[in-house]
């Protein structure tokens, strides 16, 4: 068999027609490599040998059984029956299509035997028919190795789907390794081959920290970290630097009414060396909420509009974009620069306009959501792509962002979604990291409390009294994955009881609200029209309330921690003390308080992130699987930990250049070679 055997479409394989991979499409089983992708969740243990009477119909069974009589009907159609027996009962033993002679020799008069199959049950006897295994006692070995299990659809036997991964499974052609054998040794791995093989036909696919499943994790690893080192490549091209004066930047810094904290100077530095440097900027600026990275964005911007570019700003919601236009329309107020607003929801006769002046090169910096990067939208001079809050932005986005562009377009990424150690070069292995680690100065930590729901009562002094003194308060509803409407409705319900209490000072948002509503109400508030705000999860973390000091978050049990931290990172962003109240449905449990502790504890994103990891183990990681950063169907970055380091080190060392065959099977094998456009195998 050739190595791109494994890249065939699965109808390719004999027995697979066209109904057949219909259903196995939807299982994501489309190539040959799916299936070797697709691990045996279980397997039939046939090491435990039963007695007859207590065989279970339809079950796969292994008997040590005495051969008592041979029975050979001369009638067509009949099949031939050794009738067995041990000290609990008989069975037969049937065949079809089977000559005498070969059954006489396999099932000797009063010879012992391990047989192992399907039992059923007929003419009111045990029979297994066309057993999987017959044996001598001597050879018990031969059939106590196990048979692997699969998942599986409707549509698809057992059977079926075993003869296909039986046949994908033996006819595994010999790869190539990029691993060569003293690295397999040290690291006490097994060769490709040697691991897939184990992993379909033995236990190791149930064991994560057999051999042959950490050499496959091993392998995910190096495409992923792979891939993201093509990417780096790709995007650090030549450019022509940005030439710029840091007069206007130290005019606007001057100006500001805080002083920029040594981390915001020190990422600000980094950008600007990278603008003035001839290779394009790929940035991601990591930093907890409310570290400040906006004015950092924004200054970088500057440089970048000054020195004859336009720049693009994009966050994820409208409510964040309009008011980081707002912002920059106070900062660069007086500064000449032409700001200007595009959403989806921009009407059409406004959208032409925009389009036209972003062509002619009217606007020097375009502020908005995803519509920025519609196909219709042409700059004249990009020189700036910052991207606010997009954990989404996975390798493929970056990748085309890059590409969209042009070659002059320098890129910074902001995220405050905390990511834990293990995970950060996995995900933005392509890009160069600045981290803002220090607070403003004047930040206070956001105290943090808990409280079960049916205590309720006791917190609507306490609001009244922080109404009074003009704070704002937060009030996030339950989170209710399963269905928005509930989620809208519990969010309504609430609001009618908080109004009830504070009669005209509550205002209610969430998903189902039109935008203009949205921003009517957010205004007020905003402008303390409102001093309550009751929402869903609507209101993204980016969004800044200076005078929001108190969050309530109901059902607190059903966010991480990490989650919690990003979600009490909305109030405390001025100079006054934020609180945060998690509000409990019944007793706490251990894991719940052990939590809260942490957050009462540190105010410090990233050992947040770390702490979350570890408590919840990342297959429960809900919210990280949602923003992308699962992004591995085999790694676990806490069980595979050395792993990690291991896969990135060998990349690092790579010293071939990752066009060479052997690379790209390991890419294309892990659907990285698409994200990266790497098109061609030979
Ligand atoms: P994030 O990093 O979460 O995006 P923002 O950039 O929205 O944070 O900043 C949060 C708040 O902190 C804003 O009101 C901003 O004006 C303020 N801020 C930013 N930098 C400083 C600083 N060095 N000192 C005091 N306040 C600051
Ligand atoms: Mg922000």
């Amino acid at each position: 068999m050739k190595k791109d055997f494994i890249f065939r479409e699965i109808n390719s394989l004999k027995g697979v027609g066209s109904q057949l991979s219909k259903y196995l499409k939807k299982r994501k089983i489309e190539k040959i490599k799916d299936v070797i992708l697709n691990l045996p969740y279980s397997e039939t243990d046939r090491s435990i040998i039963s007695k007859i009477n207590d065989l279970e119909i339809g079950k796969i069974h292994s008997i040590k059984v005495q051969v008592k009589k041979l029975n050979f009907p001369r009638i067509r159609n009949l099949p031939n029956k050794i009738i067995c027996e041990d000290d609990t009962g008989k069975i037969d033993i049937v065949y079809f299509n089977s000559r005498e002679g070969y059954l006489r020799k396999l099932f000797p008069l009063d010879e012992w035997l391990i047989i192992s199959g399907k039992v059923n049950f007929f003419n009111n006897r045990y029979q297994i028919t066309n057993p999987d295994y017959v044996t001598t006692l001597e050879n018990k070995d031969y059939v106590v190795k196990n048979i692997p299990k699969y998942n599986l659809t409707k549509g698809i036997n057992e059977k079926k789907y075993r003869s296909i991964s039986d046949q994908v499974i033996n006819n595994l052609p010999k790869i190539d390794d990029w691993l060569d054998s003293y690295f397999i040794k040290k690291n006490n791995l097994v060769t490709w081959n040697d691991g897939i093989t184990n992993l379909h036909t033995t236990n190791d696919a149930k064991n994560n920290k057999s051999k042959s499943y950490r050499r496959l994790v091993f392998d995910e690893l190096c495409a992923n970290f792979l891939a993201l080192s093509v990417n780096r490549k790709r995007i650090k091209i030549k450019k022509s630097p940005k030439k710029f004066n840091s007069n206007y930047s130290n005019f606007i810094i001057k100006h500001l009414p805080f002083k920029l904290t040594n981390s915001q100077k020190k990422v600000f530095s980094e950008i600007n060396s990278d603008l003035q440097s001839n290779s394009r900027m790929f940035r991601i600026i990591q930093g907890d909420v409310g570290s400040g990275k906006t004015i950092v964005s924004l200054l970088s911007v500057l440089n970048v509009i000054k020195s004859g570019y336009q720049c693009a700003l994009m966050s994820p919601t409208e409510i964040l974009s309009k008011q980081h236009y707002e912002l920059s329309k106070k900062i660069f107020g007086k500064d000449k620069i032409k700001i200007d607003f595009l959403t989806g929801k921009t009407e059409h006769n406004k959208k032409k306009i925009i389009l036209e002046r972003l062509k002619d090169g009217r606007i020097d910096l375009l502020i908005g959501t995803h519509a920025l990067f519609q196909k219709k939208i042409n700059f004249k001079k990009l020189g700036l792509v910052v991207i606010d809050e997009q954990h989404k932005f996975g390798v493929k986005q970056r990748s085309d962002l890059a590409k969209k562009g042009g070659d002059e377009c320098d890129v910074l990424l902001m995220s405050a979604t905390p990511i834990p150690r293990t995970m950060m070069l996995s995900l933005y292995g392509d890009m160069d990291i600045s981290k803002i680690t220090e607070k403003p100065a004047k930040r206070k930590k956001i105290i943090t409390l808990s409280k079960p729901e049916k205590k309720i009562d006791e917190l609507w002094p306490y609001i009244k009294k922080q109404i009074e003194t003009e704070n704002q308060v937060f009030w996030v509803c339950p989170l209710i994955e399963e269905s928005p409407f509930l989620e809208y409705s519990s969010a309504k319900k609430k609001y009618e009881l908080i109004n009830k209490k504070f009669p005209d000072k509550v205002g209610l948002i969430h998903g189902a609200l039109e935008k203009k509503d949205k921003e009517i109400i957010l205004k007020k508030f905003l402008n303390k029209d409102l001093s309550i705000l009751v929402s869903t999860t609507v209101i993204e973390v980016g969004i800044d309330f200076p005078n929001a000091n108190l969050i309530i978050i109901e059902n607190a049990n059903k966010f991480g921690l990490a989650q919690l931290h990003q979600l009490r990172g909305r109030v405390g962003r001025g100079n006054i003390q934020g609180t945060c109240i998690l509000l409990f449905k019944e007793g706490l449990s251990k894991t719940a308080i052990k939590r809260i502790k942490i957050l009462k504890n540190t105010n410090d994103g990233f050992f947040i992130a770390d702490e979350d990891l570890k408590m919840r183990g990342f297959g429960d990681l809900i919210g990280y699987q949602q923003s992308g950063i699962k992004n591995f169907r085999f790694a676990d970055p806490i069980i595979h930990e050395d792993l990690f380091k291991l896969a990135e080190n060998y990349v690092l060392n790579i010293r071939e250049d990752i066009n060479e065959k052997k690379y790209l099977f390991l890419l294309k094998l892990f659907d990285k070679a698409e994200i990266i456009n790497i098109k061609t195998f030979n």
